[in-house]
């Protein structure tokens, strides 16, 4: 059980925070920056936020106050040794943030990490974490309802039914419980629209995005014992091809997911610097431990990794094998 009475006591005793989420953002992960953001200039505190990547381009609307900043080492590292909270959301091992993971260990000040994401690292001086939880947004909402920190408004319930809808797959995963509908509804009550929200999310794509899809989807190969593991591969000459960026790969892996029989679902990934791979799986089969083989993490069902240098053809057929250990 979260102590959100500890919580409320760091937020009201301290003055100034400097928020951060992980590298390649989600809603769940700007969500819960920007409502916890507007909870706590409710209280009148000085809130940063500041991101090692740019905000997606379909989550700029949730940032209407416009706060959130690229990480420049220059212009930012400072701040990680003047503000008086430094704030983990979404994340819960420091590589998540890549090249600010130095400034964020080497800071004296107090560091707290809110999060849902499955076995945390020790970071942090103090953790507000369950992996019981749908979102980071949900922690967030169970937050001011348990500690009433401040009244919930449309301000704060944006950002956090974007949190929770998104996280949930739009309410349909295996933690979309009673209470999550419950509190759904009490985030529509603020003004909500719960159309627009998912038109924002998922129905805004630039062409470029689309043109990726369809190149990738012709990747799709299955393997494994029964054919029970769908792969993707997108290569930088795909990227480049399309024009499209990273981020616009967000939710690509389920595609797998639909192909009848398919319980594992890989989408791999090259960067210019390494290569990602994105898990899926369904009921009991455990693919956060299949990215932690290869020093990963995540969710039982929706884990990742993310490795620096390393050549993405010679995993690809590692990673595959190691995958086939968890049908
Ligand atoms: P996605 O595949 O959507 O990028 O990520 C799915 C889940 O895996 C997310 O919950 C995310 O936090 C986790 N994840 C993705 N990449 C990494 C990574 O490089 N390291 C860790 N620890 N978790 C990751
Ligand atoms: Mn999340």
């Amino acid at each position: 059980m979260i102590n959100f009475e500890q919580l409320k006591e760091i937020i009201l005793k301290n003055n100034s925070f400097l928020l951060t989420t992980h590298v390649n953002p989600d809603p769940d992960a700007i969500g819960s920056e920007i409502g916890l953001y507007f909870i706590l200039k409710k209280l009148g505190k000085q809130v940063y936020i500041i991101n090692y990547s740019e905000t997606p381009y379909n989550l700029t609307f949730l940032d209407s106050d416009k706060v959130i900043q690229k990480f420049d080492e220059q212009l930012h590292k400072k701040l990680f040794d003047e503000a008086d909270v430094l704030v983990a959301l979404d994340f819960n091992r420091p590589d998540r943030i890549i090249k600010m993971q130095p400034f964020f260990e080497q800071s004296k000040k107090y560091k707290i990490c809110i999060d849902h994401h499955l076995e945390p690292g020790n970071f942090v001086d103090a953790l507000f974490a369950g992996d019981e939880y749908a979102a980071t947004g949900h922690i967030l909402f169970k937050f001011i309802e348990t500690t009433n920190i401040v009244q919930l408004d449309h301000n704060i319930a944006v950002p956090l039914y974007a949190a929770i809808m998104a996280d949930t797959g739009s309410f349909k995963y295996d933690r979309t419980t009673p209470d999550v509908h419950l509190i759904a509804a009490k985030l529509l009550e603020q003004g909500v629209r719960p159309n627009d929200i998912a038109n924002k999310l998922f129905d805004e794509s630039k062409f470029s995005k689309i043109k990726l899809l369809g190149k990738t989807l012709s990747t799709v190969s299955l393997y494994g014992k029964d054919e029970k593991i769908a792969y993707m591969v997108i290569t930088q000459e795909i990227l480049t091809e399309t024009g499209a960026l990273e981020n616009d790969t967000d939710g690509f892996v389920n595609m797998c997911m639909s192909i009848e029989n398919v319980v594992i679902g890989i989408l791999f990934l090259e960067l210019s610097d390494g290569f990602k791979a994105s898990f899926r799986s369904k009921g009991v089969v455990d693919i956060n431990k299949l990215a932690a083989e290869f020093g990963g993490g995540g969710h039982r069902n929706a884990s990742g990794l993310r490795l620096k240098d390393k050549k993405m053809t010679d995993f690809i057929p590692l990673i595959l094998k190691s995958a086939e250990k968890y049908l």
